[in-house]
């Protein structure tokens, strides 16, 4: 066991650091059985993780590399740029007075901005199609 309590006696030292699933940073349930913890936080995640570090090798890149398809970062960027819309959208409707109705639009409008970057988070790497780096 490699436990880290009470080094030097210090202070608010038992603060447990959040674990993240290591492909997608989504923090991790707490692991309380035996074995090996928890690494990602689905089947997804790891089959992407694998893919990635498959394909790092056969270009030789480093750790902190990563090559992604243009078109994937097009989506990310046009996905990010309508929740950036939502956001500001949504902001300036509570800057006023307004209905209830008013109110629920704009957060629907908020939620239907975000669920398209929600949703990559459970895409396994079969789910993106045949798309091949290319140097
Ligand atoms: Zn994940």
């Amino acid at each position: 066991m490699t436990e880290s309590v009470g080094v030097d006696g210090g202070e608010g030292s038992g603060a447990p650091v959040e674990r993240r699933c290591r492909w997608c940073r989504f923090p991790l349930a707490e692991h309380d059985g035996p074995g090996r913890p928890r690494q990602f936080c689905s089947q997804a995640c790891r089959q992407w993780d694998w893919v990635s570090r498959q394909r790092a090798r056969e270009l030789a890149l480093s750790d902190g590399e990563l090559v992604m398809a243009r078109s994937e970062l097009d989506a990310l960027h046009d996905d990010l740029y309508v929740l950036e819309r939502a956001v500001a959208d949504t902001r300036r409707v509570l800057e006023h007075d307004t209905t209830k109705s008013e109110l629920l639009t704009a957060l629907r409008w908020l939620l239907d901005a975000a669920a398209p970057l929600v949703d990559r988070r459970g895409r396994a790497p079969s789910d993106v199609g045949g798309e091949r780096i290319s140097s």
